[in-house]
C-alpha cells in the first residue's frame, strides 16, 4: 500500500501523504513521494501540484528511529527536495497542524505555502542535538531573514501562523479547506505570473544585520563548545550570508551527519524516546481503564499541596483544598494566588483564565468535603501516624472507586495503603517542587495498586503536563533514593576537606558532567531542615546505614539552625541571597571528621566527579534487579527530569554506558580497597558486575 498518492481532478495534481499518526517521514515515505511526483513530472496536463497530508497535521518531523540505521543518509530525502525547489512548475504545500523539522523544509522547497489557521511552525533539531540537515539552514533565512531564522533554529521553538505570515514564512492563511486555496494559489502562479518563487534564489532581506545576528551565535558557540549543535549553527548560517546556496548546503550536510554522531545528541534522542517509553506500562490487566476523574481533592494546603492543586487548576479541573488549620488554608491562598500573579506577569495567563481558576478552586477545613472527588491527594507533613490517620479517614469518606493518593516523599506507600482498607484504589503520587512547575512525577506503584488505578493516574499525569514515571515502593523511591547516596558521598567528601562549593563546581562544570545545580547548593535551596529531618526519621527507623558518620554534616547544620538559603547560612553563606564560601561550613566539616576519625585527604576533580556519579550508578543498577522500575531508560528520565542532570548527558545510565561498564566497577572496587567498605557503600551489585564482564549495556535492561 503507498502512503503517498497522486491524483488529478482538474489542472492542479494533489500529492496526498498518509502516513499516521504525525506523517513522520520515513525511507518509505520518500519512496513513494518519488513516485508520485515521477507521476507529476510524466503528467503535461498539469499546471502545478498541491502537497497536503491526511490526519491529524502536515509532516511534524522525521522518524528518529531512521537516524539510528547505521546506513541512514540525507540524500535521499534531498535530492527529492532538491527536484522539488526546481521544479518548472509550481508546487504549493497546503499546510495544517505542526508543521516542523523535515516537514517545514518540503514546504520550504516549494514555490508556495498556504496554511490552516492555528498552524504551528517550527525547527526544532536542536532539542535533539541537531541542525534542519535538508536546506532548512538556507531556505529559512531566505524566506523569513537572518534574524528570525536564527531565533527559531537556535530556539528550537515554533511560531504560530501569524508570525509565519509576517515573517513571510507562507504566503496566505485559510480558516478551512486549505488544499483548494492551494490550488487556486498554482493556478494564480501560473496564469497571473503571481510572485512565482524558488526558495534557493531569494536574496536574505536583512543581510545589512548579519554581523550582529551572527556574532553573538560564534560567542555562543565557543562558550557551550560541549554542545556542537551551536557551533553548527552559526557555521551554516554563516555560509547563507556567504556561501553560494551549493556550497552553503555541502557544509550542512557535512555538519548534520557528524552531529548525528555525536554523543549530545545519540543523548538528546535517546532521552526523547525514553520519555515516550516511560509512559508504557507492562503488566497491565486487559480489561483495565482509566477512570473518568472530574474533581481533585486535595489534603494539606503547604508548599506542595498548594502546588499540586494549581497544576490541576492550571489544566482545568475543579480543585478542593482541605487544611487542618485556619492559617494552613491562608498559606495555601497565598501560595496559589502567587503562582497566578508570576503566571500573568511571564505572560502565560491572563486575568480572566486566574478568574476562572478562582472560580474552580475551594478550601475547607472539613476533609468530608472531598467526598465528591474522583482523585485525592494527601500532601501533609511528612509524619507516617499523621498520614496514616488522613488515610483512614478517606478510606472511609471517599467514593466508591475514587483514587487516594500520597505525595509522601519517603514513607511506605503499602502501609499508608493498607490504612484506607483499599488498597487497590492507593497510589503514590511523588510530586516535585514547585509542583506546577517541574515536570516529573513519580507514579508509586504499591503492592495492591489495581491496574485500573495506575492508569488513571498515568493518563491525568499527561493531562496535567507531567512526565510520569513508574516506580516501586522502596525508601526513596527511585530520584531520592539515589540521590541520597549522591548526598552521602558529597558529605563524606567535605568531612574530608574537600569545600561544599569545590563538589559544586566540579560537578556543574560540563567538562565532567553539566549538573544545572551542585549537591550543596540544591540542598541550601531546599531547605537543609527538609533534607535532614528525612534523614533522621530513616536513621531512627533502623533501615538507614549504622554509620554514626552517615550525613553528620547535614544533621549538624540543622541542629545549628543554619536551613540553607532560606536562614542565610547552610552549605554556603548567602549575601543578598548569592551563596559564598563558608569558612564556618568548611571548620564545621573538618571539626566532624576530627570527631569521627575521618583522615584529610587530597581528592582531584576526577574523583569528586566519580564518587558523585558512580555510587548513584549502581544504585540505581540495585533498583533495576529489585524490580522497582521497568526499565533503564525510566531512571534516567527522572535523572533529567526532576533533577537536573543535563539532557545532552542523557542520564546517569546513558552516561554510565558511554563511560564503561567495566571503568566504572574498577572505580568501585578501588574506592572499597582505599576506603574501607564497612558499611558496604562500594559494594558492587550484582547485575553492574555481570553487566560489565559480559560486555552489556544498562540503557538495554528492561522487565521481561
Ligand atoms: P508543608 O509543611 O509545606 O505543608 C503541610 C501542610 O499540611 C500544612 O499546610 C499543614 O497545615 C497541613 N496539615 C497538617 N496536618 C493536617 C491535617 N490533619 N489535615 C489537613 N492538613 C494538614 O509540607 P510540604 O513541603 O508541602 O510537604 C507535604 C508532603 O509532600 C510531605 O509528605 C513531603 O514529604 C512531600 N514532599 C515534599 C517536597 C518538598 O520539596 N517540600 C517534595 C516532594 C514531596
Amino acid at each position: 500500500m503507498r502512503i503517498v498518492s497522486y491524483s488529478r481532478v482538474d489542472d492542479v495534481a494533489v500529492i496526498t501523504i498518509n502516513n499516521p499518526p504525525v506523517n513522520a517521514i520515513n525511507s518509505n515515505l520518500i519512496a513513494d513521494l518519488k513516485l508520485s511526483l515521477d507521476e507529476f513530472n510524466a503528467d503535461a496536463d498539469a499546471i502545478g501540484a498541491v502537497f497536503e497530508c491526511q490526519g491529524r497535521t502536515f509532516i511534524a518531523g522525521g522518524d528518529l528511529a531512521a537516524f539510528n540505521e547505521p546506513d541512514f543518509s540525507t540524500d535521499p530525502f534531498n535530492s527529492l527536495l532538491m527536484s522539488i525547489l526546481h521544479s518548472e512548475r509550481p508546487i504549493v504545500a497546503a499546510l495544517f497542524g505542526t508543521v516542523l523539522g523535515g516537514g517545514l523544509e518540503l514546504a520550504m522547497a516549494c514555490q508556495g505555502r498556504v496554511a490552516r489557521r492555528g498552524t504551528k511552525f517550527g525547527m526544532p533539531e536542536i532539542s535533539l542535538g541537531l541542525i534542519p540537515g535538508s536546506f532548512g539552514t538556507q531556505n529559512l533565512p531566505r524566506l523569513v531573514g537572518l534574524r528570525k531564522a536564527t531565533d527559531m533554529i537556535i530556539s528550537g521553538k515554533p511560531i504560530d501562523c501569524e508570525a509565519a505570515l509576517a515573517s513571510g514564512l507562507i504566503d496566505a492563511t485559510v480558516g478551512a479547506d486549505e488544499t483548494e486555496v492551494a490550488k487556486q494559489q498554482v493556478r494564480d502562479l501560473v496564469v497571473n505570473k503571481g510572485p512565482y518563487r524558488h526558495t534557493d534564489k531569494l536574496s536574505i532581506a536583512d543581510l545589512g544585520e548579519a554581523r550582529s545576528i551572527l556574532a553573538p551565535l560564534e560567542i555562543s558557540a565557543k562558550s557551550q563548545s560541549w554542545l556542537p549543535a551551536i557551533a553548527a549553527i552559526s557555521e551554516t548560517l554563516t555560509a547563507a550570508v556567504h556561501e553560494e546556496f551549493q556550497d552553503a548546503i555541502d557544509i550542512e550536510k557535512k555538519w548534520f551527519l557528524e552531529l548525528l554522531k555525536s554523543s549530545p545528541s545519540k543523548a538528546l534522542r535517546y532521552g526523547f524516546i525514553a520519555e515516550r517509553e516511560a509512559r508504557k506500562i507492562p503488566s497491565l490487566s486487559a480489561d483495565s481503564a482509566a477512570i473518568k476523574v472530574k474533581k481533585i481533592g486535595v489534603i494539606g494546603a503547604g508548599t506542595m499541596g498548594a502546588g499540586i492543586a494549581t497544576a490541576f487548576l492550571n489544566a482545568g479541573f475543579p480543585v478542593t483544598i482541605v487544611d487542618a488549620s485556619e492559617a494552613g488554608i491562608q498559606r495555601g491562598k497565598d501560595i496559589i494566588e502567587g503562582n497566578h500573579q508570576s503566571a500573568i506577569r511571564r505572560g502565560r495567563m491572563t486575568e480572566e483564565s486566574a478568574a476562572d481558576i478562582r472560580s474552580r478552586t475551594e478550601f475547607s477545613r472539613d476533609i468530608n468535603s472531598v467526598n465528591d472527588c474522583e482523585l485525592i491527594i494527601e500532601a501533609v507533613f511528612e509524619n507516617m501516624d499523621l498520614k496514616l490517620d488522613i488515610a483512614t479517614q478517606l478510606g472511609k469518606i471517599c467514593k466508591p472507586g475514587a483514587i487516594i493518593a500520597t505525595n509522601t516523599s519517603t514513607l511506605d506507600v503499602d502501609k499508608i495503603a493498607a490504612a484506607t482498607g483499599r488498597a487497590g484504589d492507593f497510589i503514590g503520587t511523588h510530586f516535585f517542587s514547585p509542583a506546577h512547575i517541574m515536570r516529573l512525577l513519580e507514579v508509586v506503584r504499591g503492592a495492591q495498586t489495581q491496574s485500573d488505578t495506575l492508569q488513571t493516574v498515568m493518563s491525568l499525569a499527561s493531562k496535567i503536563g507531567k512526565v510520569p514515571v513508574v516506580c516501586g515502593v522502596c525508601y526513596g523511591f527511585i530520584g531520592n533514593r539515589m540521590a541520597e547516596v549522591y548526598m552521602r558521598e558529597n558529605e563524606m567528601m567535605q568531612l574530608e576537606g574537600v569545600t561544599a562549593e569545590r563538589i559544586d563546581y566540579v560537578i556543574q562544570s560540563p567538562q565532567y558532567l553539566g549538573m544545572a545545580m551542585g549537591p550543596n547548593r540544591m540542598l541550601d535551596m531546599a531547605g537543609v531542615d527538609v533534607g535532614a529531618l528525612t534523614v533522621i526519621e530513616w536513621l531512627k527507623s533502623g533501615t538507614g546505614p549504622a554509620d554514626p558518620a552517615y550525613r553528620v554534616l547535614c544533621r549538624t547544620l540543622n541542629e545549628m539552625g543554619d536551613h540553607g538559603q532560606k536562614t542565610g547560612q547552610g552549605y554556603y553563606r548567602y549575601e543578598n541571597r548569592q551563596p559564598v564560601a563558608s569558612e564556618k561550613t568548611a571548620q564545621l566539616a573538618s571539626d566532624l571528621a576530627a570527631k569521627y576519625g575521618v583522615a584529610q585527604r587530597e581528592v582531584s576533580d576526577q574523583e569528586v566527579f566519580e564518587r558523585l556519579l558512580y555510587p548513584m550508578i549502581n544504585e540505581a543498577a540495585a533498583i533495576m534487579a529489585e524490580r522497582i522500575t521497568y526499565r533503564a531508560s525510566d531512571i534516567d528520565v527522572i535523572w533529567t527530569s526532576g533533577y537536573g542532570f543535563p539532557a545532552w548527558r542523557g542520564g546517569p545510565l546513558f552516561m554510565a554506558d558511554e563511560i564503561g561498564l567495566s571503568n566504572i566497577v574498577e572505580r568501585l572496587d578501588y574506592y572499597a580497597d582505599f576506603y574501607g567498605n564497612d558499611h558496604g557503600y562500594w559494594t558492587v551489585s550484582p547485575l553492574l558486575r555481570e553487566l560489565a564482564v559480559n560486555g552489556g549495556k544498562l540503557t538495554d535492561w528492561c522487565v521481561e
